[in-house]
């Protein structure tokens, strides 16, 4: 046990593990090291930001997707799926609401919907940052071609959210139809960085075959490819899915690599997402207080959200954009931490 205490000092003071590292910190967690991981994980987020959360508006644009990824509920194989796509002025209209709200920062994430194509997606970037200039936008849309990526940067886009899911080869084509390649992802994360956006990678936590040692793999490629943001999650099965009754991954384990990747680095964009606080009713709070600084509350319009069913119970389906915000703004508040209205881009600090 005095062994893993000192790995996490080795942790926060060089930012770096070995492989064999991270594996036992993760083999042989227990609750001492649970909680010592998340107070310097709080220590240290205090330290780069304060007690302030950075909150991303979220629109959800399209439930089409030409892939096929195993876990996912609007894969293109769930023929219960109920599908739609926002339009152009749909999406405006969110960011327009969303700025009133205070968001600063607009996600459009969605499944790999080809009537997205390069020429009105970049429509759509000018037209926003036409009309809110000081947003930041983000895309979460999946495998494009470097030439898209490319033309979506020069339209406006500033980050790119891209989850490499795994990190571990093997385990990727557990998760994923043939046609769909490991390799490719991480070539995708490579061309973002390379381009110039503020790169978001990330997986699931607990999703099917997960091995301790693929775990250490995600912690290592997180040091070694410095995003500026990771998302994790707990895995969490859908019905109409091939893993419809695997078990859901869990929330005590997602808290305790957030505090990880805090601790490998100081100002990780972290969120506490919203699979965590659909299996466990104060999972964000839990989240924040293991050292994540983001949430990222639902924009979509509510007639559409129950259709954006990536996995079983998703919650915040029902309430109003204004709801969501000061739903996650309370219980902020209610820990001690303080929703900002800021784009939220990353502190630059060296470590
Ligand atoms: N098509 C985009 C967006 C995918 S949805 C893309 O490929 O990046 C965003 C994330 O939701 C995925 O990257 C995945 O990590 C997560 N997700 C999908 N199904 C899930 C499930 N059943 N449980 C938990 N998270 C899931």
């Amino acid at each position: 046990m005095s062994d893993l205490f000192s790995l996490i000092d080795k942790l926060e003071r060089t930012h770096s593990l070995s492989l064999s590292e991270y594996e036992a910190l993760l083999t042989q967690r227990g609750e001492g090291p649970a909680s010592e991981l998340r107070e310097r994980a709080v220590r240290v987020r205090k330290a780069v930001y304060g007690n302030t959360v950075f909150t991303r508006g979220l629109i959800e644009i399209s439930s089409w997707c030409k892939n096929d990824c195993l876990y996912c509920g609007i894969r293109h194989g769930n023929q219960k799926a109920q599908r739609y796509r926002l339009s152009p002025e749909d999406i405006l209209a969110c960011c327009r609401e969303g700025w009133t709200l205070g968001f600063r920062t607009f996600v459009l994430q969605g499944g790999e919907d080809p009537w997205f194509t390069d020429e009105r997606l970049c429509h759509l970037l000018r037209q926003i940052k036409a009309e809110f200039p000081a947003c930041a936008l983000t895309l979460s849309l999946g495998e494009r071609s470097r030439e898209s990526y490319q033309a979506l940067y020069d339209a406006g886009a500033d980050r790119y959210l891209l989850r490499h899911e795994t990190a571990d080869q093997a385990h990727y084509e557990a998760l994923h139809p043939t046609a769909m390649s490991w390799a490719h992802r991480m070539e995708c994360l490579r061309t973002l960085k390379e381009i110039g956006y503020q790169v978001g990678c990330g997986f699931m936590v607990g999703s099917p075959g997960q091995t301790e040692r693929a775990l250490a793999k995600d912690l290592k490629f997180v040091e070694t490819f410095r995003p500026a943001m990771c998302g994790i999650g707990p895995f969490i099965p859908h019905q109409d899915t091939p893993f419809g009754d695997q078990p859901s991954g869990s929330v005590e384990l997602t808290c305790y690599l957030l505090s990880i990747l805090r601790l490998i680095q100081p100002n990780l964009l972290l969120p506490a997402t919203t699979a965590l606080g659909t299996l466990d009713p104060v999972g964000r709070e839990k989240g924040i207080q293991a050292g994540a600084n983001v949430v990222m509350p639902n924009l979509s319009p509510v007639d559409v959200r129950k259709k954006y069913m990536l996995y079983d119970n998703k919650i915040c389906t029902g309430e109003e954009s204004a709801q969501c915000r000061s739903c996650l703004a309370t219980r902020m508040a209610g820990i001690g931490y303080e929703l900002v209205s800021d784009r939220g881009d990353p502190r630059p600090i060296e470590n």
